[in-house]
């Protein structure tokens, strides 16, 4: 997708600092960590947001699923970590690239609505 920042970060036009990647998803360091530990999961494939979402998407967001608690232990989150997807305004979504947030490394994170 042209003008999408992740999809450039995927494609390697826009530099990251990467926390995994295989052929169907990249993470990567969040740019303002929220968290000593702050990464995102992204789907290669561009699609806008949760609500974006179709049936066909099933798999892939199921493996994404699995992924997280793995990647999540390897950055250090040995006793919990947080997700979050913001979607659309409402949600606060800033980049439109569907992306998994997985926000750990502190005692306890505080709070969210
Ligand atoms: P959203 O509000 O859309 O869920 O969050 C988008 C996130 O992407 C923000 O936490 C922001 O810091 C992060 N972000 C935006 N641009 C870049 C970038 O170019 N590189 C990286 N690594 N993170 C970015
Ligand atoms: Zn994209």
């Amino acid at each position: 997708m042209e003008n999408c920042i992740f999809c450039k970060i995927v494609q390697g036009e826009i530099p990251s600092d990467k926390v995994y990647e295989d052929a169907d998803v990249f993470a990567f360091h969040d740019i303002h960590p929220a968290a000593p530990v702050h990464f995102m999961l992204i789907p290669k494939l561009h699609i806008n947001s949760l609500a974006g979402v179709e049936d066909k998407h099933r798999d892939l967001l199921g493996d994404m699923m699995v992924l997280i608690p793995r990647l999540a232990k390897e950055q250090g989150c040995t006793d919990g970590f947080r997700t979050v997807i913001n979607t659309g305004r409402v949600g606060g979504q800033e980049v439109y690239h569907l992306h998994i947030h997985v926000i750990g490394g502190r005692d306890r994170l505080p709070v969210m609505i």
